[in-house]
């Protein structure tokens, strides 16, 4: 279900054009701090957040607002590849995500990808004992291409990497995404 803001609420709040590693996101009343951890991208810094930004707001958009008031984003490059992976999601200590791109990804490689918002979508559940994990990665699993429809990155074409994760091969330990079982919940 789809319900509430708008895809105005959330927006880059600051940072842009500065230099250093660190950004400030606001997705409506949340903020999200988003790092980059060095190495190089083809894509401008400016054009890799308003994929975070995208990412996220469709979150917020899908369950009313951002699941968590505070986050951490790590962003890393691999150098010579294209594409995002490596999508990693804790719990403890608030809510950090980690992920990776390409050096070469395109904006349309962001546009396609669906791991950063399947990682958001972990903020919104409680951490389960792991032999109950199966359920915090079919929440994720499948809230994400609503949350994308719902602010149009869904084009209604699975992507190679949208067929690994409804396989099951890359969410569970292949790779794309896995959530860490934290020691504590992040709700
Ligand atoms: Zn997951």
């Amino acid at each position: 279900m789809v319900r509430g803001l708008t895809a105005g609420l959330a927006g880059v709040c600051a940072g842009l054009g500065q230099p250093g590693p660190t950004e400030q996101l606001r997705i409506g009343e949340s903020e999200l701090e988003v790092t980059f951890g060095g190495g190089q991208f083809d894509l401008s810094r400016p054009q890799v957040l308003d994929w975070v930004n995208q990412s996220a707001n469709a979150v917020a958009r899908y369950f009313g607002r951002f699941p968590v008031p505070k986050a951490r984003l790590t962003i890393l490059s691999r150098e010579g590849r294209q594409g995002v992976s490596g999508g990693r999601t804790w719990g403890d200590h608030g809510a950090h995500t980690r992920i990776s791109i390409g050096e070469h990804t395109t904006v349309m490689g962001l546009k396609r990808d669906w791991v950063l918002t399947h990682e958001f979508v972990h903020y919104s559940f409680p951490d389960m004992p792991e032999r109950h994990h199966w359920i915090e990665e079919g929440m994720a699993t499948y809230v994400e291409p609503i949350a994308r429809a719902g602010v149009g990155t869904l084009d209604g074409m699975l992507a190679p990497g949208d067929a690994r994760r409804n396989a099951g091969g890359a969410d569970f330990g292949g790779a794309g995404d896995r959530k860490i079982p934290p020691r504590r919940g992040i709700v």
